[in-house]
């Protein structure tokens, strides 16, 4: 097969030539190779092998491109990159790879281009195209990639025992790659991959956290999640999760099993949000449920204050994965801590003040939430489907109109403690905070709107009440 089609940008003619002028071989391989056929778009990232010194060749192709880019080289793994247009080239010498026991570092020595396609994780990402002035555009496929990407299956080139214990890592691409593509992983796979998911322990958080990303962006992330609870991985990677499979029974009542549970509001919430964070907070909107877990003999199963568990939850499986704990884990948190404030508005008449209450402790947040909590709606019965769903559309118009009217969101107290102590001549003291809060508390109930001429009448009255005078 030829696919001088994948080969358009000017840029493999140059590498081309290059590497001609250096009197060396190179190949396009891996990913770029790989979605081409699968016809995903152009990858913006380029492999390039060469059967030789692949950083010399990313310096010679640099100097024979238009706007001569700089080349970063990363000299611990041989390789170089360079940016053209908006594509990112890196270059490596093809390889031969021997492994230890407790590293996933490698043993390198130079290689043929076979070698190199022997130490790729898998038969779809093995695949090469010739760079040769001679040979352009040929493909070379030693362990038919190709007919894997027909039938849509993950396989590793050499034995997978010994690949996914050689790299670990492998364990979590081979899954990423399942869930992004809609693949099988092949029988023997999965049995190597559960064989060897302890080893998942040499792998460095950082590398965990953007494979269970990739999976999380996927259209349909239960798959990447099953796959890791079926072969072991997910126990060692994300505990709170697996610690919320099962279901038990007690004097015949029974609670849902909030794993599987867990799986259908991320698959939901990924029709609706590419905003990765949220698909987080729908992955761990229940983690509070399994240390929070009760039976009574009266209300059986309970799950008393899990949201606010589950947000403590949060910080220490971030800092634990190394996550920044930043402004993102603390949205996490407020929406695992906010989760179950929507449905309960869901199942009952939507008043105004529920809904101005749910506005101002959500803040700007409050669509994501609502986001949230469609999605956390899993119930098979259809008549509390559509009537939770036309209630969580009723909330959302309410949400617009309380809005416009009250200004909750990010709330601002019409009158300030200043006034407040001017008003009666107080000194610091207690009353100050009771009449503040007295005014929210009439704005968010709706007694009195959220302008200054209402809430300066009701500050008068409430001091009245307190037993101040007006001047002091
Ligand atoms: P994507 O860029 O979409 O994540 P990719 O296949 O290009 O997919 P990269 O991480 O960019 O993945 O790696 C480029 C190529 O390097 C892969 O196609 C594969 O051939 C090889 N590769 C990457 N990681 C490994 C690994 N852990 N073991 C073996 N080969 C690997
Ligand atoms: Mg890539």
């Amino acid at each position: 097969m030829n696919y001088k089609e994948a080969l358009q940008h000017p840029i493999f003619k140059i590498i081309s030539q290059s590497a001609k002028e250096l009197q060396l071989d190179s190949y396009v391989i891996g990913g770029f190779v790989r979605d081409f056929i699968l016809k995903r778009g152009t990858a913006k990232d380029i492999d390039v092998v060469a059967i030789g010194d692949g950083i010399k060749l990313a310096k010679q192709v640099a100097k024979n491109l238009p706007n001569k880019p700089k080349v970063q080289v990363f000299k611990t793994y041989g390789t170089a990159m360079l940016r053209y247009d908006d594509i990112e080239v890196e270059f490596v010498g093809a390889r031969k790879e021997s492994y230890t026991e407790d590293s996933r570092n490698p043993a390198v020595e130079n290689g043929t281009l076979a070698d190199d396609q022997n130490r790729r994780d898998f038969t779809i990402n093995a695949l090469a195209l010739n760079l040769s002035t001679e040979n352009f555009g040929d493909l070379l496929d030693p362990f038919n990639g190709v007919q894997d990407l027909n039938d849509k299956i993950i396989r590793t080139p050499l034995d997978p025992d010994i690949t996914y214990s050689d790299d670990p890592l492998r364990m979590l691409r081979a899954i990423r790659f399942a869930t992004q593509l809609n693949f099988t992983i092949e029988a023997k796979s999965l049995k190597a991959i559960t064989k060897n998911s302890d080893r998942i322990k040499i792998i460095t958080n950082e590398r965990i956290v953007t494979e269970i990303n990739k999976i999380l962006e996927s259209k349909v992330p239960s798959i990447g999640f099953l796959l890791l609870e079926q072969t072991g991985l997910l126990k060692h990677i994300l505990p709170e999760l697996t610690a919320l499979k099962g279901i038990d029974e007690i004097e015949g009542q029974r609670h849902k099993d909030n794993f599987y549970h867990t799986l259908e509001v991320v698959d939901n919430i990924a029709e609706n949000t590419d905003n990765v964070w949220l698909r987080w907070a729908a992955l761990l909107h229940d983690i509070g449920k399994a240390p929070t877990k009760r039976f009574s003999k009266k209300v059986g199963w309970t799950f008393h204050a899990h949201e606010f568990e589950g947000s403590k939850m949060v910080y220490h499986l971030f800092k634990r994965l190394k996550m920044p704990l930043n402004d993102k884990m603390k949205f996490v948190q407020k929406m695992v801590f906010m989760s179950s404030r929507p449905i309960v508005l869901a199942q009952d008449i939507v008043t105004d003040s529920a809904v101005r209450r749910l506005v101002f402790d959500a803040g700007e947040y409050v669509e994501d939430l609502m986001t949230l909590c469609e999605a956390d709606i899993t119930t098979k019965n259809p008549k509390k489907f559509n009537k939770y769903h036309n209630n969580f559309k009723i909330v959302r118009e309410k949400i617009i109109e309380v809005e416009a009217r009250d200004h909750v969101r990010n709330f601002q107290p019409p009158i300030s403690g200043e006034e407040i102590i001017a008003a009666f001549n107080l000194k610091p003291s207690r009353e100050i905070g009771i009449i503040k809060e007295a005014i929210k508390e009439a704005i968010l109930e709706g007694v009195i709107p959220n302008e200054y001429e209402a809430a300066h009448a009701f500050m008068l009255e409430k001091g009245r009440k307190l037993g101040l005078t007006v001047g002091g």
